[in-house]
């Protein structure tokens, strides 16, 4: 008998304890950080949208707004509320630069009427939305599979694409490997404006995505022939960074290819990726960029990778 109620008591307690822990988990779930949408004004009708992920631009044109990027997941109507407050145009067109959930989740939340144009590769990358090079080694499920096709590209351009004309006009270009192998110029040719998504994210080491096609030998070249063959822009709105200007895009691709050259030799030297990792400083040419050690070697992994095949 005695035993009997000792034991009632224990999965009492037991019961009491889960019921106290679930008490304390529910309320963190129900207050999720707020979505905070910064803008910065570029041009009358051209605006970068801060927080949430990759750069948005917002370019208003006379039939409509056209958005590039869309943030992480939940993010898309946030973009949507602030765009408001700058037109009362709608959205009738978004481009994503590249496949990352950070640059194209929240096109789930736009209106289905609108149209999503990206690079062909992208689209295929989009339909996979597959592990990060470096990131995680399990993908996030996919969000556009979760929304049935929703927020998937209904238009594709291989090299080159002109949407619009005189001050709407935007150039879309492609001009090979980098950050993925997908990597879309958008240019704004009225305003001498450019979106150069994540194969400019910022002046430091850039994320080689070799699963979705990014390439370490060859990025430093691709940044070189957009350099080369766009013509008439001042400004490039980055991925993750402040505006840079046209001079900052040469230096940009100099860097890259300064790092494979570099890393080419290691290997040649014989060295480990460790080793090699051990050695990298960024060249003291390159005076404003941050290190990233960790993005480093894994880029030299990715170099190397390459060079073996
Ligand atoms: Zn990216």
């Amino acid at each position: 008998m005695r035993r009997e109620i000792a034991l009632g008591l224990l999965i009492a307690g037991g019961a009491l304890a889960l019921a106290v822990s679930g008490y304390q988990a529910a309320p963190a779930q129900q207050t999720p950080a707020p979505k905070i949408v910064e803008v910065e004004k570029l041009k009358d009708n051209l605006f970068m949208l801060k927080g949430g992920g990759g750069n948005t631009a917002v370019f208003v044109t006379s039939t409509g707004v056209v958005v590039v990027d869309t943030k992480n997941p939940g993010w898309g109507q946030p973009i949507l509320e602030k765009i408001k407050t700058l037109t009362d145009k709608p959205v009738t067109t978004i481009i994503n630069t590249h496949t990352h959930a950070d640059h194209v989740s929240g096109n789930v939340e736009f209106p289905a009427t609108v149209d999503i144009v990206v690079q062909e590769n992208t689209k295929t990358n989009m339909e996979k939305m597959g592990a990060v090079t470096g990131l995680a080694t399990t993908p996030a499920p996919n969000i556009f599979k979760e929304n049935n096709g929703r927020g998937m590209p209904k238009h594709t351009f291989k090299d080159k694409m002109t949407l619009g004309k005189d001050a709407d006009r935007i150039d879309l270009y492609y001009f090979g490997r980098g950050h993925t192998n997908g990597d879309a110029f958008v240019v704004f040719p009225a305003l001498r404006f450019m979106h150069a998504g994540d194969i400019f994210a910022r002046k430091g080491p850039p994320l080689l995505d070799a699963n979705n096609g990014g390439s370490g030998v060859l990025i430093g070249d691709t940044l070189a022939k957009a350099h080369a063959t766009i013509k008439n822009v001042d400004s490039i709105i980055t991925g993750h960074s402040t505006v840079m200007t046209w001079n900052d895009l040469k230096e940009y691709a100099d860097f890259n290819k300064e790092f494979v050259a570099w890393a080419r030799a290691e290997m040649k030297a014989g060295k480990s990726v460790d080793d090699a990792a051990k050695e990298y400083a960024i060249p003291s040419q390159f005076k404003d960029y941050t290190a990233n050690a960790n993005q480093s070697k894994t880029n030299i992994g990715v170099v190397y990778n390459e060079l073996k095949k």
